[in-house]
């Protein structure tokens, strides 16, 4: 494989890695620090795909509660009466959904909690209601290992250590350029040139001097 590809498909793996690292340990140890109401959205997909809200449903609640690398997305067609859903007669039939978000910058992956285990077989649970963890989150709610990518923060978090990694490995490939320069190495094996005119390619690896002349 060429050396390009190579290095382009390790960068692609190691950003992924760390955009599943980052999103499962937020997962299992991020507290929740924050929370703030929205604005209750209307029925239909919501936010950028993370969830579906039926058509039919009323929102009238929307509690955000964030800490590092992690969100709790609340919406409910109760009303929230100070520190708890109010169910009504008037609010019937009172449906709330429930969605965690992992991932830093941006929620990556996803889990939904469901008052009852959702229907399907045991992969299909997983995708959507996460693996079972030991603790709870600040709401009470338990923690869950989530294997659902929520695709728009996940594209971004690979775009945003994609360039990163690009700038690191680049920062040192050139270092060590410089280095090989100022000590008259080879900068493709590190063969000491001394002795060796600036027009000589490498004897150990035939890359070519730094004076070779022109093709
Ligand atoms: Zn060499």
């Amino acid at each position: 494989m060429h050396a390009t590809t190579r290095g382009i498909l390790a960068r692609a793996l190691l950003s992924l890695g760390l955009t599943i690292a980052l999103a499962w340990a937020a997962a299992l140890f991020a507290p929740l620090t924050s929370s703030s109401f929205q604005p209750a959205p209307s029925g239909g997909d919501w936010p950028a795909g993370r969830f579906h809200i039926p058509a039919d449903w009323t929102p009238r609640t929307w509690l955000v509660r964030t800490g590092p690398g992690l969100r709790h997305d609340l919406i409910s067609e109760s009303l929230w009466m100070g520190s708890t859903l109010g169910m009504s007669d008037s609010t019937a039939p009172n449906r709330t959904r429930i969605l965690v978000s992992v991932g830093w910058p941006f929620p990556a992956l996803a889990w939904t909690v469901y008052p009852v285990p959702p229907e399907g077989n045991a992969l299909a649970q997983a995708w959507s209601a996460g693996l079972p963890l030991q603790g709870l989150l600040g709401t009470g709610d338990p923690r869950r290992l989530p294997i659902r990518p929520s695709w728009v923060g996940l594209a971004l978090n690979l775009v945003i250590y994609w360039l990163v990694l690009t700038w690191v490995m680049s920062m040192l490939t050139r270092r060590r350029l410089h280095r090989a320069i100022e000590h008259n190495r080879c900068v493709r094996c590190g063969y000491s040139r001394d002795g060796i005119t600036p027009a000589t390619p490498c004897p150990e690896c035939a890359a070519p001097g730094p004076q070779a002349p022109a093709a």
